[in-house]
């Protein structure tokens, strides 16, 4: 995501903040002196904002920790102030397994809302008698335990609403399957979250007060567009990989059109990308082996951090990738999907009992994607 940059890493998952979120610290701030808190109200209330993202982030790790059981690497966390994403690498094979690493975000809530209610409980601490009364509850930290119980069993159970883009969706989505299908389960529940999404626009027209509409119909708004969005874009997915499962790599082999050797200058391999001749490029070894690849987004962002003067000094070979795991003509193109996205990488070579046959590219598999979706 573009404008989100990394605050921690851990367990190896980068953790990232949308800069957005620097806005939401503003409004805090805003919001919290327009209802006649003093400095150190405000302090608390940004205090709290923090927590509930840290809930967020937890329940986020739910995912990430039960995903890499099931082999499915994290990319990254990324927080937005609407709400936080796992990026996956890809998702388990089974749906059942789906669905646990779906209930495992909401779980952390539930797991936090009984950690919080036992506390408070024991020190008796919870009192629902002043939520509502005034907005200043939120500056005080004497009510923090109450706020944080009800947040995250407010997080659990919005996340557990069937419907995409919600984890309840993908829970949903696996018990319907059976019944109905992969394709018809997701095209029912992406239905339902488009439903959610115009209802949020709705509810949120009927019962946002007058002095809030300012910021709260505009905020409403974004969520229910993105939400829409996700939901429609759940259904693509599983059109895609209906599609990806059927064919295989053998209908895409191409042979490259330009190999760039090892120790090509940088200035060549920018020619050859101005003149559109080619995006991905097999670099090879003199002996002919592949030494690796060599795509067009790396190509640029050597070209920036270089000065043009310099271009023909740099061999392509100090910023190649190398190829862990090479692709086979019967892979099916799902296959050869996943090993790109698994390697971060955009182009393949193809090997047919230890021959370099040809390559695949990720523009190949966009257009053959393209064309065969409008077919259907
Ligand atoms: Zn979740």
């Amino acid at each position: 995501m573009k404008g989100a940059f990394q605050i921690a890493k851990i367990a190896g998952i980068p953790v990232k903040l949308h800069w957005s979120f620097v806005l939401m610290l503003v409004w805090v701030t805003i919001e919290g002196r327009r209802n006649g808190m003093n400095w150190e109200s405000v302090g608390w209330f940004a205090v709290l904002m923090v927590g509930v993202f840290t809930c967020v982030i937890l329940h986020e790790f739910g995912h990430a920790f039960s995903a890499k059981r099931y082999g499915v690497r994290t990319k990254d966390i990324i927080l937005s102030p609407l709400g936080g994403v796992a990026r996956l690498d890809g998702l388990p094979e089974k749906p059942i397994d789906e669905s646990v690493v779906a209930f495992a975000g909401p779980l952390v809530n539930i797991f936090l809302a009984v950690i919080f209610g036992g506390y408070g409980w024991m020190t008796s601490s919870i009192d629902f008698s002043n939520l509502g009364t005034s907005r200043l509850v939120f500056g005080n930290p004497e009510n923090f335990v109450t706020l944080f119980l009800l947040i995250n069993i407010f997080l659990a159970l919005f996340n557990l609403i069937p419907a995409f883009p919600m984890d309840g969706g993908r829970i949903f989505r696996s018990l319907l399957s059976p019944s109905l299908g992969r394709r018809r389960a997701t095209l029912v529940t992406t239905y339902l979250g488009q439903g959610m999404a115009i209802l949020l626009v709705i509810l949120a027209y009927l019962f946002v007060p007058p002095r809030m509409t300012f910021y709260l119909i505009p905020l409403f708004l974004l969520s229910s567009v993105f939400m829409f969005f996700m939901a429609t874009q759940e259904y693509r997915m599983v059109k895609f990989e209906e599609i990806l499962k059927k064919h295989s790599i053998s209908e895409l082999i191409r042979q490259p059109i330009n190999v760039l050797q090892k120790n090509d200058h940088i200035a060549h391999a920018i020619d050859i990308l101005k003149r559109g001749l080619e995006r991905d490029f097999l670099v090879k070894n003199e002996d002919g082996t592949i030494a690796g690849v060599f795509s067009q987004p790396e190509i640029l962002e050597v070209a920036k951090s270089i000065p043009t003067d310099s271009h023909e000094d740099h061999g392509v070979e100090e910023f190649i990738s190398l190829v862990k795991d090479v692709a086979h003509p019967n892979d099916s193109l799902h296959v050869f999907y996943k090993k790109l996205v698994h390697q971060e990488l955009r182009i393949l070579p193809v090997f047919e009992n230890e021959n370099l046959v040809g390559v695949v590219d990720i523009q190949q598999l966009n257009d053959f994607l393209r064309v065969e979706y409008e077919m259907k």
